[in-house]
C-alpha cells in the first residue's frame, strides 16, 4: 500500500517525509482494518518530523483518521463492514492503572499515541482497536471530520480544564486548527462570553479568520485587551504568550496550554506581576477516548463545520511545512481516497 513514513527525524524544510508502498497491516482479534479515506495535519506530527516529540522510527504519522471498516478481526463485534469510524490520538491505554481506572487514561504511563508508537493513517490502510474507535456522525464530510478527531477533541479538553462559565471572558492564544473550531464551540456552549483572539501579528491570516469568524476583540500577542480575561487557552509553539496571558488573567483565573513541546522558552516570569491573586496554569495532555466521543456529539449538534484545505497524500512535507509557516488557515488534511 502507499503510505507516508519517517525514517529520520529532520527539519521539515528537508523534506523527511517519504512516500512509499509498505505492506499492508492485518487486523487482529479485537481490531479493524481501516480504507482510510483522509487525515488531518497536526502540529505534533511537525513535532514528530523534527524530533521534538520522539516516535519509534520508521513510522506512518496521522492521528485523525477518517475512513471506513473494510475488514474485521476475529473477536470484534462494535462495527460492520463499510462503516464510516475515525481514529484519533488515543490509539490505546492498559486500562488498568490508576489513572485509567479513574478516566485519565490520558495520562497512563502505558499511553500509545496513533502514528507516533504505532502506525497512523497517512496511508492507504491501517489497523485500530475497535474500542479506539469512533462512528462518525452523519453531518460531516470526511474532510470535515477529520480535524475533529484532534484539533476539534483536544480543543475540547482544554476548554473543559479552563473550567470557564457562560459569560466569562476567554482570551484564545493561536487561532489555527483546534482554536478555530474551539471558537464554534464556545459561542454555541457559552453565548455569553467574550472571545478575544490574539495572533502573531495583526492583519495575519489567522487574525483576519477570527475577525470573520465574529470575535469580541482581535489583538497581537503583546497587546492588553479592553478587559481581564478569566481563561485563557494558548495553541502556539512559543513561550511569549505564556507570560502575556497570564499577565492579562483576571484574579482567579486560569491559563490552559494546549500543545506538546514549546519551540521557545518561557521567560521572565514574575510571581507579582503573573502569579498573584490566585492564578493557575495547567497543560493539557493526551486525550481520553470519553473527550473524543462527547466532543463529536457536540460538533454534530451545532453542527461545527472546519475551514479545510485538501492536500494530497503524497504532499505531506509541503502540508507540514505550510502549517510550520502558518501559510493557510484553519485545517488541513490529506486526501487518501
Ligand atoms: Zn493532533
Ligand atoms: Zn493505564
Amino acid at each position: 500500500m502507499k503510505a507516508i513514513v519517517l525514517r529520520r527525524t529532520a527539519p521539515i524544510e528537508d523534506d523527511p517525509l517519504s512516500y512509499e508502498d509498505i505492506p499492508v497491516p492485518e487486523p487482529k482479534a479485537r481490531e479493524i482494518f481501516i480504507e482510510v479515506s483522509v487525515c488531518g495535519v497536526c502540529r505534533t506530527e511537525l513535532d514528530e518530523v523534527e524530533g521534538r516529540l520522539q516516535p519509534k522510527i520508521p513510522v506512518v504519522p496521522g492521528h485523525q483518521v477518517v475512513g471506513r471498516v473494510a475488514k474485521i478481526g476475529q473477536a470484534a463485534e462494535r462495527f460492520r463492514i463499510g462503516e464510516r469510524v475515525g481514529v484519533a490520538w488515543i490509539y490505546s491505554s492498559c486500562g488498568e492503572c490508576r489513572f485509567c481506572r479513574i478516566g485519565l487514561e490520558n495520562l497512563c504511563a502505558r499511553f500509545m499515541g496513533t502514528g507516533c508508537d504505532v502506525d497512523g493513517g497517512y496511508a492507504e490502510y491501517m489497523v485500530a482497536h475497535e474500542d479506539y474507535a469512533y462512528k462518525i456522525p452523519e453531518v460531516f464530510s470526511d474532510a470535515e471530520a477529520a480535524p475533529l478527531l484532534c484539533a476539534g477533541a483536544i480543543g475540547y479538553r482544554a476548554l473543559k480544564l479552563t473550567r470557564i462559565e457562560d459569560g466569562d471572558v476567554i482570551g484564545l492564544y493561536g487561532f489555527g486548527s483546534s482554536a478555530h473550531i474551539l471558537f464554534h464551540v464556545i459561542r454555541h456552549l457559552y453565548p455569553n462570553s467574550m472571545i478575544f483572539v490574539f495572533t502573531r501579528r495583526k492583519g495575519d491570516a489567522p487574525s483576519e479568520l477570527a475577525r470573520k469568524m465574529g470575535a469580541d476583540w482581535v489583538g497581537e500577542t503583546g497587546e492588553t485587551p479592553p478587559l481581564k480575561m478569566n481563561c485563557a487557552i494558548d495553541t502556539t509553539p512559543t513561550g511569549l504568550p505564556v507570560r502575556e496571558a497570564l499577565r492579562n488573567l483576571e484574579k482567579g483565573g486560569r491559563l490552559v496550554m494546549n500543545l506538546i513541546r514549546k519551540e521557545t522558552p518561557i521567560t521572565d516570569l514574575d510571581y507579582t506581576q503573573h502569579f498573584w491573586w490566585e492564578k493557575e496554569v495547567k497543560s493539557v495532555a493526551n486525550i481520553t477516548r470519553r473527550d473524543v466521543a462527547e466532543f463529536l456529539g457536540i460538533a454534530a449538534r451545532i453542527p461545527i463545520k472546519p475551514e479545510v484545505v485538501e492536500f494530497k497524500l503524497e504532499e505531506a512535507n509541503k502540508a507540514l511545512s505550510m502549517l510550520k509557516y502558518g501559510k493557510y488557515c484553519g485545517s488541513g488534511v490529506l486526501r487518501v481516497r
